[in-house]
């Protein structure tokens, strides 16, 4: 699967000045439930107040990723109220010869991002407009957890899967191009629902579909569902 590598490369390189933060020892308890963090109990909200906030998860077959986390913008420590907030999560997954098994394995990926719940961290997520939105409780500010600490949780997550060879974490909360980091994260949702599309065995017809801007500039989704309709 390389149909997102281009746009993982151009967020990459957006990003290029994000730190590589150091790998933590705190063992933040994960649960598949989402915890509920009160007004009351919350120190802020990543993406809150109507900041600029985005979510974004992409897969490829053949890009290896550092198994690390980086950071652009405040750790967890130094903020004081509602953040800008932006989150991009890149995985090397197995190179599957059925395409289809690689979609499938995007969706239990992106899935994890509905149902897991780190201590201390609630999110609300939209994959509408992909915002990701994370209230921080108090408690778990005071006692000094970072970014490291939470990112290094989720990539444990996320390589238990057998099929994930490696995987990285971005955090942003401070965005230098929001709009251009926002409009990357979109091709790549809309690249999925393009896969959505071409899997459900819907009609070889661009010239009706509403994906076809996408796909003139995906190299491989046209290709892809001109196969599938020859199966
Ligand atoms: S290849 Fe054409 S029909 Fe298929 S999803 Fe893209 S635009 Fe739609």
């Amino acid at each position: 699967m390389r149909l997102y590598n281009n746009l993982i490369n151009e967020i990459k390189s957006i990003l290029c000045n994000s730190k590589q933060l150091d790998i933590s020892n705190v063992s933040l308890n994960v649960s598949n439930k989402n915890s509920v963090i009160f007004l009351s109990d919350t120190a802020y909200e990543l993406g809150g107040s109507q900041k600029p906030c985005v979510s974004s998860l992409a897969v490829s077959s053949d890009m290896s990723f550092s198994n690390s986390v980086y950071l652009l913008g405040n750790d967890l420590n130094e903020i004081k109220a509602d953040s800008p907030f932006g989150k991009f999560v890149f995985i090397q997954v197995e190179d599957f010869p059925d395409e289809q098994d690689t979609f499938n394995k995007i969706k239990e990926l992106e899935s994890l991002r509905y149902h897991l719940s780190v201590d201390g961290f609630m999110t609300r997520a939209s994959a509408l407009n992909m915002r990701e939105q994370i209230r921080v409780s108090k408690k778990i500010v005071k006692s000094g957890v970072t970014f490291s600490d939470y990112g290094n949780a989720l990539l444990k997550e996320y390589l238990k899967f057998s099929y994930v060879k490696s995987a990285e974490i971005y955090f942003v909360t401070d965005f230098d191009d929001f709009e251009k980091l926002n409009s990357l994260a979109k091709k790549i949702s809309q690249t999925t629902s393009a896969l959505n599309h071409i899997f459900d065995n819907v009609m070889f017809d661009c010239s009706t579909c509403n994906l076809k801007e996408i796909c003139d500039e995906v190299d491989g989704l046209k290709e892809l569902h001109l196969k599938n309709v020859k199966k």
